[in-house]
């Protein structure tokens, strides 16, 4: 009996790369602003390969219980809408962070000049 291990692994290096030269051969850029691009590129990808769990009647950027003004920001995941942003932006910098994280992990290190 043979058992098929499910590879779930991506090739994160390789992805990185093949957009860097995305970046700089077909869009003319340097190789440091191309790096910078392409780790961009990666973190939207980590990030949709790899959600936030939902949490029910949670805001995903404070923590605090939601209240009457709220936003679907990603399929289901809700902010506080009435902080002038600042649970979006936490939102953001969270998954960020999260795949900047996961992207390490996986070899992909934060090139230099790239700001979150
Ligand atoms: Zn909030």
């Amino acid at each position: 009996m043979t058992i098929q291990l499910e590879r779930e692994e991506e090739d994160w290096v390789g992805d990185f790369h093949r957009r860097c030269i995305h970046w700089t051969v077909g869009r003319h850029r340097s190789p440091a602003e191309a790096a910078v691009l392409a780790f961009g590129d990666c973190l939207w990808r980590w990030h949709a390969k790899h959600p936030e769990p939902k949490q029910e009647g949670v805001c995903v950027g404070c923590g605090e219980p939601l209240g009457e003004h709220n936003i679907d920001v990603d399929d289901g995941i809700l902010v506080h809408y009435d902080t002038e942003f600042n649970c979006l932006r936490c939102y953001g910098d969270i998954w960020r962070r999260r795949a900047v994280i996961g992207l390490q992990k996986a070899g992909v290190l934060t090139p230099a000049g790239w700001v979150p």
